[in-house]
């Protein structure tokens, strides 16, 4: 079609306000009115709508939009039909949810030719109805909006997707347009040659959100860590992802009872409760909205200053969709993820119920983003580089790894072994299984294919398989190595990776960062720690720390006490954070009750009060984490009942707890101050010379109020039970 240049500008001033396009999209329109197939790669808020609404208005005929999502359909059709007064059958769309007036009103302006932009699901596609009055419009172009929902490697993955092709040919070809916010390489070829459009021109923007920062953090206390944040960045608008319902409810419940003005979001809520909560989120009546991934989709809000990721996304692709939608004005916004390998685990089980190839595909998306989690890299370039993009510099600046850098070792030996090896054997293999011959270690692949025999084997067992997963990981971003396309993660050597094999230069390499209940990789265990305390927002005051921690060294000297019985760590930890500076507040420190707090608290909080003024430092005065009240009847319960000197058999039957779990709830009830008088109880069932060993053991000997540890430093003549009572006892008599 000629394109005159003039008409191309005035359209976009006259419907769409603007006085130039952005990005690459002139090139694109321009390339789908030359009648070629186009393939669009561009992040959240790049501007693809534009791409394929600009060139429908211009071009005869009516142009098809398949696009997954109803709301997002009904919000695009209203735009349009806002640029044109009275002209309400510019746009339309096509689903499930129209009546049959509806459907025919439709009918009627698509036929007659008023219609430039019809919407339509993928599944109204391949109704026989719709095909055959498709048959009889004059078709402009396709454009397939979320094209990644084509490939099973993609986030969102939609077997309708893949029926369009045949649509397609049915209703009669016109050019493709394919649009996408996220695809890997892999998911870029599905799409291509799944619409049958591998020679399509390809326009892929940057994924690069500048204005970004990334952080992965333990996943140690995350509501205090969330609450804590939240109330540092008082009146900035966030999300939270959670991926259960439940947990979606417990964190916005605990949001409101902390004074935060959170709503919830999930598919749980009926339609109306959805909406609304969406537009008071829209309308800044509440700072907070806690979702599961079905929020976010098509709703612009351009001020979002958080995205917190509770729960590890399951795949690269969906965490990068779900952080970008912070910060879309342009301004710094922050990306927090919180990880333990706990949740891995956790959603692999969950797989465990679907097909085979599902959890095979589902395994290998989120072994990516463990990678990405415990990586020491720069997470921009690791996130661009899985999409298949370099990025030019080795620090942004603006990630945690970069601001808090590791040490680098050069890696030259070890980078060449991982390429002999992969050169060594005739067949490609994973990165998994590449790691663990290395290391020595057999499983049952390696095994089956005589790969613990080989001269390699163990040829890097001086480090675990996780070391050499990095290593491999680091191969790839350099591009030594690559991963087939087709056959997903197959390893090879790339001609950069033999020419560093032949002359091997110096790289600097990093080990990954230890999480705390990351499963292997103990000897590591020093450096959790340090970083741990280095990353961002995590941990109190050190200074203050150290002063407490030496005060309270002072008084156990002069008390004849040990140290914890004081004040537990977790206890002056809190104090580190919240500067308590009245009686009321030390008491919200974990694990300090009134009692103690009346006992030993005062020389704390007069230290406290000190550096305070002295530091001149603005006290979080709100921040108490307050938790959900649960089982408060039982407490209740529990402690009227010990008064009552009744036997803990009988409370346990009562409240249909096994002794165990009344156990805890009894030490819940202690560790918050409340004293209570076991003793009646305790010399029924426990003999008196076992109960002054385990007293005097806690007493004199104990460095920590840990049962496995007196477990162990007893010995096996005394009992958990046992034990766990006169701890109990202990604490309230001593300790509290
Ligand atoms: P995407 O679908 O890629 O996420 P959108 O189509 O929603 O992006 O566009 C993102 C934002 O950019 C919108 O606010 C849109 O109005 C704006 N935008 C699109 N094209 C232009 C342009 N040529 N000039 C200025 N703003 C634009
Ligand atoms: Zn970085």
């Amino acid at each position: 079609m000629e394109i005159d240049s003039e008409l191309l500008y005035s359209k976009l001033k006259t419907f769409f306000g603007y006085d130039a396009f952005k990005g690459d999209q002139e090139a694109i329109i321009r390339n789908l009115l030359e009648g070629k197939d186009t393939f669009v790669l561009m992040p959240t808020g790049g501007g693809k709508s534009l791409c394929f609404q600009l060139p429908a208005l211009v071009m005869p005929g009516t142009a098809i939009v398949i696009s997954p999502l109803i709301a997002l359909m009904k919000n695009q059709v209203d735009v349009i039909r806002g640029f044109e007064e009275k002209q309400t059958g510019i746009a339309h769309f096509l689903n499930s949810s129209l009546g049959k007036a509806q459907i025919q009103e439709v009918r009627n302006d698509v036929l007659s030719g008023v219609t430039k932009l019809l919407y339509v699901a993928p599944e109204s596609l391949t109704k026989d109805e719709n095909v055959e009055l498709l048959k009889d419009v004059n078709i402009s172009f396709y454009a397939i909006d979320e094209a990644h929902c084509i490939s099973e490697w993609g986030h969102d993955f939609r077997p309708e997707y893949r029926r369009i092709r045949n649509m397609v040919q049915m209703i009669g070809r016109a050019p493709i347009m394919a649009l996408t916010a996220t695809a890997t390489p892999k998911v870029q070829s599905d799409i291509q040659k799944n619409l049958g459009i591998m020679d399509a021109t390809v326009f892929k923007s940057s994924f690069n959100r500048p204005n970004l920062y990334y952080e992965v953090r333990d996943k140690v206390e995350p509501e205090k860590d969330i609450i804590r944040y939240i109330k540092q960045n008082p009146g900035k608008s966030g999300i939270i992802y959670c991926l259960s319902r439940k947990k979606v409810e417990e964190i916005a419940n605990l949001l409101n009872i902390n004074g935060i003005r959170a709503l919830p979001y999930h598919a749980g809520l009926d339609a109306k409760t959805r909406a609304d909560n969406q537009d008071r989120f829209l309308m800044e009546d509440v700072e907070v909205i806690v979702a599961t991934i079905a929020f976010g989709m098509g709703i612009d809000k351009p001020d979002v200053r958080f995205v917190i990721h509770y729960d590890i996304p399951k795949s690269i692709e969906g965490y990068y969709q779900e952080t970008g939608r912070a910060g879309r004005d342009g301004e710094q916004a922050d990306c927090i993820t919180y990880y333990s390998y706990k949740d891995i685990q956790k959603l692999e089980k969950f797989m465990l119920g679907k097909p085979i190839s599902e959890q095979e595909i589902g395994r290998q998306l989120l072994m990516e983003t463990v990678a990405y989690a415990e990586s020491s890299q720069c997470r921009r370039k690791l996130l661009l580089n899985y999409f298949g993009e370099d990025y030019p510099r080795d620090n942004c600046g603006i990630c945690d790894n970069c601001l808090n850098p590791k040490q680098t070792f050069d890696g030259r030996k070890e980078m060449s072994l991982v390429i002999k090896l992969i050169k060594s054997l005739p067949e490609h293999f994973k990165l998994e299984h590449i790691a663990l011959i290395l290391s020595g270690k057999a499983n049952a692949m390696v095994k089956s294919y005589n790969h613990d025999k080989v001269p390699l084997y163990g040829a890097g067992s001086d480090h675990n398989e996780k070391f050499w997963s990095a290593v491999i990981h680091q191969g790839l971003i350099l591009h030594l190595l690559e991963k087939e396309i087709e056959s997903y993660g197959l390893l090879y050597v790339t001609e950069k990776g033999e020419e560093f094999f032949r002359n091997p230069y110096e790289i600097r390499l990093v080990e990954d960062r230890v999480f705390k209940g990351t499963a292997g990789g103990g000897e590591d265990d020093d450096d959790a720690i340090s970083d741990k305390a280095a990353m961002k927002g995590g941990g109190g005051d050190p200074v203050l720390l150290s002063m407490l921690k030496n005060l309270r060294k002072d008084m156990s000297k002069r008390l004849h006490l040990q140290p914890w019985i004081i004040f537990g760590d977790p206890a002056l930890d809190d104090m580190s954070i919240l500067y308590p500076i009245t009686f009321d507040e030390l008491h919200n420190c974990q694990g300090v009750g009134e009692g103690k707090a009346r006992k030993y608290g005062a020389e704390f909080i007069e230290l406290i009060k000190r550096y305070v003024e002295e530091n001149d430092i603005t006290r979080p005065e709100d921040f108490v984490v307050k938790s959900a009240p649960t089982r408060s009847s039982n407490k209740i319960y529990i402690i009227q009942s010990v008064d009552r000197k009744l036997s803990l058999e009988d409370i346990a039957d009562a409240k249909g707890m096994e002794m165990d779990e009344l156990l805890d709830e009894l030490e819940v009830i202690v560790s918050s101050g409340t004293k209570l008088d076991l003793n009646y109880y305790i010399r029924q069932m426990v003999d008196d010379d076992i109960v002054e060993d385990i007293f005097e053991y806690f007493k004199e000997e104990a460095t920590s109020d840990s049962v496995e540890e007196a477990r162990e430093k007893l010995g096996p003549d005394y009992d958990d039970f046992e034990i766990r009572l006169v701890r109990i006892k202990f604490l309230c008599e001593v300790a509290s």
